[in-house]
């Protein structure tokens, strides 16, 4: 028996209505659509932004949710502009370059010098040869010493006197760049890259790697800038009929990074974030079953830059109002089908493992040994708010065909769409019985905001346990 003996639910009824909705109503397809072909680049500040705004909040107003809004932040933005590389000498030819995010300008006329991975003992090899040169370096991690991250690499090679970077993409796609970053998010948004880094694809890398060792002149123009910008979060709330002034969130980033059709990322977050607040307001109204504390469903912007957007809302919420009793987020959804759901902290796994397990779908639940930065559910974290991330699933398994996401390679066609309906059913129905459980039976984070940001710092520079991707 759940809850108050006055409520009865009939959890197979439930289940059943729940995954024929998702299934045979679903609206994922149209969606996708739209943010796609319609709004996308969604970058955040753009207009292609704005406009996604909008048919966000109309979505939710549609759907007879409470309160839907959008609720603006100002924050820092950049313009990617144009970015040219030059090899001079006799063979003068032009690499293609992409500006990792947030890089700053360069206009840089220096010897090009490869410097491997960037790697410690790699840089004391090279000297002061490096000083005042542009680096070629692999971000990836090195294989053969202790871990370093991209970020911490970079630093060196600034420190040890190199003006720029060039990093190669490895992936085995032809003539293919990204938008990247080459920032450690545990850091927040205030330190920006000391030296400019730029990407490049990994056949004209190899190019620059040879004529590195002929010891050629380069000349590197980057033209990008800083700007203040405006972006806005859509929320919007379903009403729980037991516990009124409690609630759960779900979300998902609806921005996209510059010239990215956004399909997975985060398209599929987005609109499995729509279609479970349209399956659970529909249950309401035509079954007459209601959800027990309110569901709160928010989109962020300015994910791609900083988590801006999710802090800013933390910031407006948490602070004043009761913290929700669980953040769940949702995010490239495109990279594989629902394996279970992970957690930043431990305090609610066996809450999670007996609803899950109650499910009967075969979903499992795993606890992050290092808090994750990546996502909208960091700034949550920093608040000591539990969250629930699909996140860490996406390298068991994943789709090979997803590997090409933050550049206009992100389309529908590599989506797809049956497993997104899956999400939806399976999400629909194990946030509806996240909601009925007794908000007192909630365990409580053990760890205060302070010990939260001490273990954060403790593992600034660690490298993540994840896959290569
Ligand atoms: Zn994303």
């Amino acid at each position: 028996m759940r809850g108050d003996e006055n409520v009865e639910i009939d959890w197979s009824a439930v289940d059943r209505w729940i995954m024929g909705e998702s299934w045979v109503g679903s609206r994922v397809s149209e969606h996708l659509q739209i943010l796609t072909d319609r709004l996308a680049p969604r970058w955040a500040g753009s207009d292609g932004e704005r406009q996604t705004i909008d048919y966000l909040v109309d979505q939710w107003r549609g759907l007879n949710l409470n309160q839907p809004r959008s609720e603006n932040f100002s924050f820092n933005t950049w313009d990617p502009g144009v970015a040219h590389l030059t090899v001079k000498g006799d063979d003068c030819w032009k690499a293609e370059i992409r500006p990792f995010l947030f890089c700053p300008p360069a206009s840089i006329n220096a010897p090009l010098v490869d410097v491997g991975y960037g790697m410690p003992h790699e840089l004391e090899a090279i000297g002061a040869r490096l000083s005042g040169a542009i680096a070629i370096c692999n971000s990836e991690l090195e294989p053969f010493s202790p871990a370093r991250t991209f970020p911490s690499r970079v630093q060196d090679i600034a420190d040890a006197g190199g003006v720029a970077i060039v990093s190669p993409n490895r992936r085995l796609a032809p003539r293919w760049t990204s938008y990247q970053s080459a920032h450690d998010w545990r850091d927040g948004f205030g330190p920006r890259m000391p030296i400019p880094v730029v990407q490049t694809t990994r056949e004209d890398g190899a190019r620059l790697q040879r004529s590195a060792v002929a010891g050629v002149m380069v000349a590197m123009e980057v033209l990008t800038s800083f700007l203040d910008g405006e972006s806005a979060n859509t929320v919007a709330e379903l009403s729980g009929e037991r516990w009124p002034d409690e609630h759960i969130v779900l979300g998902a980033h609806h921005d996209t990074v510059p010239t990215s059709f956004g399909a997975d990322d985060n398209g599929s977050g987005t609109v499995v974030a729509l279609e479970v607040a349209r399956v659970l307001s529909k249950l309401q109204r035509e079954q007459g079953v209601t959800p027990g504390v309110n569901i709160r469903f928010v989109t962020f912007g300015a994910e791609e830059q900083f988590l801006q957007g999710s802090f800013a809302y933390v910031k407006r919420h948490h602070g004043p109002e009761q913290h929700p009793r669980i953040m769940v987020n949702l995010d490239q959804l495109g990279t594989g089908n629902m394996k279970g759901v992970a957690l930043q902290f431990p305090e609610l796994r066996q809450v999670m493992e007996k609803e899950l397990a109650s499910m009967n779908d075969g979903l499992r639940c795993h606890v992050i040994a290092q808090l994750d930065s990546s996502g909208d559910m960091f700034p949550f974290t920093l608040a000591g708010i539990p969250s629930a991330i699909l996140w860490r699933w996406r390298f068991v398994g994943a789709y090979p065909e997803t590997a090409f996401g933050h550049s206009s390679a992100d389309t529908i066609d590599k989506l797809k769409i049956r497993e997104l309906k899956e999400y939806v059913g399976l999400l629909s129905r194990f946030l509806f019985r996240l909601s009925h459980i007794p908000p007192d039976t909630w365990p409580e984070n053990r760890l205060n905001r302070r010990e939260i940001a001490a273990r954060n710092k403790a593992e600034q520079g660690a490298t993540f346990n994840s896959s290569p991707r």
